[in-house]
Parts: C-alpha cells; sequence; structure tokens
C-alpha cells in the first residue's frame, strides 16, 4: 500500500466508467489537416478559427521578437516583466475593440481567475449562467463574494433572482459566457444590459468564443449586439481565433488601473513570452485589415452546417461556428467520434459530465482555413459514419 493508492483508485474508475483516455499527439502545426498520432486527418476540432495559429506573417512577427527580446519576459509584468510590446499590444486591442482601455494576461483562463476575484468582494453578489465556462467559475470561488446561478440563457430567472437579491448587496455582477462552447449559442446580451441597468447591476462577458468570430470584423459578440461602451468588463482570448495565447479585460482606464494593482495574475505570474506578444499584434493588424479570415470562416460554416443538415443530422441551437452534431447516448457519441477517426476525421465526441446526461455530441469547430475539399471529405464521413450507426 503506497500513499498515493488513492490516486490509483480514482484512475481505475475512469477506466470502469470508460472516460479514461490517452492524449492524442498532434506531431505538426494547428491546421486544416493535421498530423495525428502519426497519420493525416481532417482536423474539425481546434478553436483556431482564423486559421492565424501557423500564419506566416504571425511566424515572422514572433521570430523577429525572438531575435529582439529574447525567449522569456523574465519577470511578472509588475516588476520588469513590462516589455513595451505589451503596452503596445494593449493599445492596439484596445483601439480595435473600441474600448478605452485593455490589460493583457497569460490566458483566458488566468484573465477570468484574476479578474473575478479582483473587482468583486465578500461583500458582493455574482450571478451567473449556469452553462459558463470553468475558468469563470473558479474566479467566483476565489473571489469570496455570494454567487446565484440563474437557467441557461432564461432571462426571466435572472431578473428573479435580483429582484430577491438585490438589495442585500453592495455590488451584483452578471457574468455571462458571449458565446456558449458546447452548443454554440448566443448570450442575450441586449436583455441582460437592460435588466444590469433596471437593477443597477455591473455586466461581465466572456467572449472567449466571440472575439475573432463575431461583430464587426471579429471584435466580437458585444459588437454583434451593438453594445459597445456598455459592458464593464469584456473579456476575450488570444489563444482561440487570434491563434497565439493569452487572455484580455476590455474595460474603462479605471478597471485597468486596479487590476494593475490587484490581478494576482499579473503580479505573482510571469508576463506573456515577446514571441507571443508580438505575433498577437501582428494578428490584431490582420484583423483591422480586412474581413477576409472572417468572412471566410462564417463562408465555410454555413457550407458544413448546411451540408450536415441536408443529411439529416440535428446540429441543436447553434448560432456560430461551433457545431454540435447531436448523438445523445454516451457510448454511441464516444464510438461516432471514433468510426471519423478511421475515416481520416478527428471530431471530438463530448459527453457527461461536461454536457447533461444523455446529450453526447460530436463537436465540429469550423475554421477559415479549411478548403472546400476538406469540408467535402468530412460530410462524406460524416454521412457514412451516421449511416453505419443509425443516426441518419
Ligand atoms: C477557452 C476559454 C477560456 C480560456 O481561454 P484560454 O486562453 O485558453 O485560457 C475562457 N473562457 C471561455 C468561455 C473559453 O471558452
Amino acid at each position: 500500500m503506497g500513499k498515493l493508492d488513492y490516486l490509483r483508485e480514482n484512475v481505475e474508475m475512469l477506466k470502469a466508467e470508460g472516460t479514461y483516455r490517452k492524449l492524442p499527439v498532434n506531431h505538426g502545426p494547428c491546421a486544416n489537416v493535421i498530423n495525428l498520432n502519426g497519420r493525416r486527418v481532417v482536423n474539425l476540432s481546434s478553436n483556431n478559427y482564423l486559421g492565424l495559429a501557423n500564419h506566416p506573417r504571425l511566424i515572422d512577427a514572433a521570430k523577429r521578437a525572438t531575435e529582439h527580446y529574447g525567449v522569456g519576459a523574465g519577470s511578472v509584468r509588475t516588476i520588469v516583466g513590462n516589455q513595451n510590446l505589451l503596452e503596445e499590444l494593449e493599445k492596439i486591442l484596445a483601439e480595435f475593440k473600441e474600448e478605452e482601455a485593455v490589460t493583457c494576461f497569460q490566458s483566458g483562463l488566468n484573465c477570468n481567475i484574476g479578474t473575478i476575484q479582483a473587482v468583486v468582494s465578500k461583500d458582493d453578489l455574482i450571478v451567473s449562467d449556469e452553462l459558463n465556462h470553468a475558468s469563470i467559475i473558479d474566479g467566483i470561488r476565489l473571489s469570496r463574494a455570494d454567487k446565484a446561478i440563474y437557467r441557461h440563457n432564461d432571462m426571466e430567472d435572472l431578473e428573479r433572482i435580483l429582484q430577491e437579491k438585490r438589495a442585500a448587496y453592495r455590488n451584483v455582477l452578471i457574468i455571462t459566457d458571449g458565446v456558449f462552447s458546447m452548443d454554440g449559442d448566443l448570450a442575450k446580451l441586449p436583455e441582460i444590459v437592460e435588466l444590469a441597468k433596471k437593477y443597477d447591476c455591473l455586466t461581465y462577458v466572456d467572449d472567449a468564443h466571440g472575439s475573432g468570430v463575431l461583430g464587426r470584423g471579429g471584435r466580437g459578440t458585444v459588437d454583434h449586439f451593438g453594445l459597445n461602451g456598455q459592458i464593464d468588463f469584456i473579456i476575450g482570448t488570444l489563444s482561440k481565433a487570434i491563434g497565439v495565447v493569452g487572455g484580455y479585460v476590455a474595460s474603462k482606464k479605471i478597471v485597468k488601473e486596479w487590476l494593475l494593482h490587484r490581478a494576482r495574475p499579473l503580479l505573482f505570474s510571469t508576463a506573456l513570452p515577446p514571441a507571443a506578444t508580438a505575433a498577437t499584434i501582428e494578428a490584431v493588424k490582420i484583423l483591422m485589415e480586412s474581413e477576409e479570415y472572417t468572412e471566410k470562416l462564417w463562408e465555410n460554416a454555413r457550407y458544413f452546417k448546411e451540408g450536415l443538415k441536408s443529411h439529416g443530422f440535428d446540429i441543436g441551437k447553434s448560432e456560430t461556428p461551433i457545431t454540435p452534431v447531436m448523438i445523445g447516448e454516451e457510448a454511441k457519441t464516444m464510438e461516432f467520434s471514433r468510426e471519423l477517426l478511421e475515416e481520416g476525421v478527428f471530431v471530438s465526441g463530448i459527453v457527461y459530465p461536461t454536457v447533461p446526461k444523455g446529450t453526447g455530441r460530436c463537436r465540429v469547430m469550423l475554421s477559415a482555413s479549411h478548403t472546400k475539399e476538406d469540408l467535402d471529405f468530412a460530410l462524406r464521413a460524416f454521412e457514412k459514419v451516421g449511416k453505419n450507426l443509425g443516426i441518419i
């Protein structure tokens, strides 16, 4: 008997449940076609919406920054890690988002954890959509504020909570994802902003899957609804559509001033490496120059969704390039994903506990990098596997 036997028992339990997995290994860049475990497959599972993860201009910017600045920032931002590249990135991002200020973090997860914790405290209430991302849930826990969860996108439930609880707190912060990552549906931001005005609440939108995807030229879900300047905290990632790594808050200047003093990831974790910062600046420039990439993304998404629907697949309530192909039963969902891989198409199966029991799905993530040939190849594989397994 060893001290770590409790972990062995946990892992055995995963194996018994059928949820134990080995990580697939990608032997090259994240692109439309990848070398997964030594096999070429069409990649329908990344968040690389615009295909920027291996874009020549970003690679070149990263190389030049590495030559000039080296590979590491050398310190947290509040000591000497605040390289001028970071200041430049924040300036251009604020311009792009048309908000007063931007504060960058090392990842989207870091950003949520650091920001939520810094802007609310134990006298406050956070009201959160039940399907919000795990990093929001962690940020809420660390903040020590009280929390109340409203049913997904249910504005009556949200209002009921505000009516009941608003008066008992100093600040109330309403938090929602902009785009929900498992279903690809949008938050009802105009209604949320109305309720926030009526009940004097702060608003926080995590737009990880909306930045670079929705709105004018990829300016995000807030821009899509024309609510610029009306959300107190807009979170974006630099890891998804932007193709690199990092997260940011777009906000009023005063929020930035406070975060630079109190957001723990800025005080206690080393700043972004120069190569990543420079590549991100280049990505934002590309987005500001042209809508070519966002248009191609939506064209691919429309094409693939139409193809799936015409074969008779159920794609749920998706309004974005996130396309869940609803299968239902857990084992069948995983089987569907395995069979697709046999056919040369990688789509991850998503099952309980990530989504509710009986709502297993294969989640297709479209990208501007896909060619029509990739998409047609994948649609043929979906048709074949769908018929084999009696889904269509
Ligand atoms: C992916 C994601 C994050 C985390 O972003 P990273 O930059 O990968 O850490 C945060 N929030 C939401 C809603 C996400 O989908």
